[in-house]
């Protein structure tokens, strides 16, 4: 028998971080290799000073390098494994955690651009040969139901949890509006919520592999009726009813941008067993009510704070984190301002917040 010190040598088996609260930053990965290695001054100078331990950074099917899938080639381009194990490396050092993301099931496309996955792989479309120049919908889906959507996104997954050595994956899988779609021979007819648990415990069941904790924006999961939050925040399209069939360590990313006097997802998914990381955006109205919120709610599964971006660029970023408080919005400036600005603010309460803090 091996000793005991030497079982253990390995990092996996270290004693636990200890509770702290998680606070995070989401953004699109820059494309421009450049601008993405940019993300570390941001890092260092902007996120960390202010108490930000989590940086999300978001992908698409094109926009990193992916070698796994030749049919890709085509569409992806951009940053690559070198660019990404370069900044992961920075932030591990930092003590900034990065997590990858790729939207899973929708989002599949932006106005009349159809991303890579769906043109290299139209046999994996939800809708088939339906909405051309994506008019008349939100966004494109890959099927749910057909095993090549799971083969050829599981590489996509691989490579990007390879490429950050990550620990964690977040899939997306927000405002899915094309599920279980008529014009799908596997789907049509199928209850929607089954076909969303499924494709969450098939992602689960793949990152699980990876040893990877699985994220995941919440909307789909809660019930717009019975919560009030419509069918955007929520779902009005069926889907809801998978919050009862899928793994319970999921970490649920709440996201909801809107002033209101009361978050009551904020109690049904920690009821339901989920760790919860509520996600904000732009209001600093809407993120001080939220925060307060989350606050008075916390259980052992409150996690901390997620600040959305939803535009900017690593340089905009860092002017407005650490633009002194006086300073005017520049001419011109887009939401990337008020974003930073209530990062600036509200992220070292977060950090600091006795009320926060599951285990990671
Ligand atoms: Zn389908």
């Amino acid at each position: 028998m091996l000793p005991a010190l030497l079982v253990l040598g390995s990092s996996s088996v270290l004693p636990a971080d200890p509770p702290r609260p998680w606070v995070g930053f989401h953004m699109f990965a820059p494309s421009d290799p450049a601008a993405f290695l940019q993300i570390k001054d941001l890092v260092a100078k902007g996120l960390k000073p202010l108490g930000v331990n989590a940086l999300i950074l978001e992908f698409t099917s094109d926009s990193f390098a992916y070698q796994s899938v030749p049919e890709l080639k085509p569409f992806a381009r951009g940053v690559g494994k070198k660019e990404a194990r370069e900044l992961a490396t920075f932030c591990r050092a930092q003590g900034v955690r990065v997590i990858p993301q790729l939207n899973c099931v929708g989002h599949q496309s932006w106005a009349e651009t159809t991303y890579g996955l769906l043109k290299a792989f139209p046999d994996i479309d939800e809708t088939p040969g339906q909405f051309p120049d994506n008019k008349g919908i939100y966004c494109r889906s890959w099927c749910t139901s057909n095993p090549k959507s799971y083969q050829i996104v599981f590489r996509l997954i691989d490579e990007l949890l390879d490429a950050f050595q990550a620990d964690a994956f977040h899939v997306g899988m927000d405002e899915v509006f094309l599920i279980g779609h008529q014009s799908c021979p596997l789907c049509r007819g199928k209850d929607p919520g089954e076909l969303f648990a499924n494709a969450v415990k098939r992602l689960h069941a793949h990152l699980k592999t990876k040893r990877a904790t699985m994220l995941m924006w919440g909307d789909r999961l809660l019930d717009g009726r019975a919560t009030g939050y419509g069918e955007w925040e929520a779902s009005t399209n069926g889907t809801h009813t998978a919050i009862d069939r899928i793994p319970k360590d999921i970490v649920v990313c709440d996201w909801h941008y809107e002033e209101r006097p009361s978050y009551p997802s904020l109690e049904i998914l920690q009821q339901k067993g989920f760790r919860v990381w509520p996600a904000g955006w732009r209001s600093e109205a809407a993120t001080a009510a939220f925060l307060e919120d989350s606050r008075r709610k916390a259980t052992p599964r409150m996690m901390g704070h997620l600040f959305t971006t939803w535009g900017g660029g690593p340089e905009q970023f860092l002017a407005a984190l650490t633009a002194p408080d006086s300073a005017a919005k520049p001419e011109g400036a887009a939401e990337w301002w008020n974003v930073g600005r209530l990062v600036r603010r509200f992220a070292p309460q977060v950090a600091k917040d006795p009320a926060f803090g599951a285990k990671p």
